[in-house]
């Protein structure tokens, strides 16, 4: 394992496998820079079957805390001593904080991708017909947020529809606004706004949805970032206006650095960083 061991200043880890493609520790340096934190934050490889000794090793060394990205999410929710209502909900976490030895947790993921639609795209979600496409961890860690500002219908298809509808079960007390179901089911159906969750990005996979999804006037949203998906190049072709994933990466980013640091940063200055 590659754990560097924390110096004099408080240090950080974003954890995943695979890790190197991560921005967060460019991210979190220039938050520090620009809020004059003094703290370290690496990146930080865990074998797919030791996330929870690598945790254990990093509390024993003195870390402050962690990001958790893909694929130890939902082992993450598992660990926590202590959860917020929001990771409790998504059944996973992003951002763990270690304090006097107990683990508490938070998922950040479905506000940064809220505040990155509404206040830096300028998309309201409030009685707009929101379509998440995958029921992973991303499309399961954002559904409740969404759900929250009250859309007019909110959609969650999947390959394997058995995993949307466990998600959509636990809001049943919201059964005339949410709805499960296979991506066969989206024909002649129209969204405002349109987040694919999958990872199909990743892999160049078109996705099998058809052309009528995309309502005039939408918003296309990929959480993958730093690329032109098959996903964005047909919501493009159909009239939408398309964002990549890079701005809810920021957002929720600013969400945990808060968390830990009780200071805010610009995430204006970072995009623009970040985009250059
Ligand atoms: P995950 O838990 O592994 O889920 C993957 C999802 O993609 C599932 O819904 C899966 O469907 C679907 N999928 C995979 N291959 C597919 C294919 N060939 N055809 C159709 N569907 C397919 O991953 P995750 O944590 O949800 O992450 C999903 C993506 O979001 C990743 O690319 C991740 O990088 C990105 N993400 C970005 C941010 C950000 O800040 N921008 C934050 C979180 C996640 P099945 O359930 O049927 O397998």
């Amino acid at each position: 394992m590659n754990l560097i061991k924390p110096t004099d200043k408080d240090t950080y880890a974003v954890i995943g496998n695979p890790i190197d493609h991560s921005k967060s520790p460019e991210i979190h340096a220039l938050f520090a820079k620009n809020t004059n934190q003094p703290i370290e934050y690496h990146a930080t490889l865990a074998p797919i079957d030791g996330f929870a000794n690598t945790i254990k090793d990093m509390i024993g060394l003195g870390y402050k805390g962690v990001n958790i990205t893909v694929p130890f999410k939902h082992e993450a929710a598992k660990l926590c001593d202590v959860k917020s209502y929001k990771a409790y909900m998504a059944g996973a976490v992003n951002t763990m904080t270690f304090v006097e030895g107990k683990i508490h947790g938070d998922n950040t993921d479905g506000d940064g991708l809220l505040t990155d639609i509404q206040n830096n795209l300028g998309f309201p979600v409030n009685h707009k017909r929101v379509l998440i496409l995958g029921a992973g961890g991303a499309g399961e860690g954002v559904f409740q947020t969404i759900l929250n500002e009250h859309p007019a219908i909110l959609t969650i298809a999947n390959r394997t529809p058995e995993k949307a509808k466990n998600i959509v079960e636990k809001f049943s007390h919201h059964s005339m606004v949410c709805h499960a179901c296979g991506y066969e089911d989206l024909d002649h159906q129209s969204f405002d706004i349109i987040i694919n969750a999958t990872s199909t990005g990743l892999s160049d996979t078109a996705l099998p949805i058809p052309d009528s999804v995309f309502a005039d006037g939408c918003l296309a949203y990929d959480m993958v970032y730093a690329k032109d998906t098959l996903f964005m190049q047909q919501a493009r072709a159909n009239g939408a206006t398309v964002a990549d994933g890079l701005g809810m990466l920021v957002e929720q980013a600013a969400l945990a650095f808060k968390i830990w640091r009780k200071v805010a940063p610009d995430t204006q200055v970072i995009m623009k960083a970040l985009r250059q």
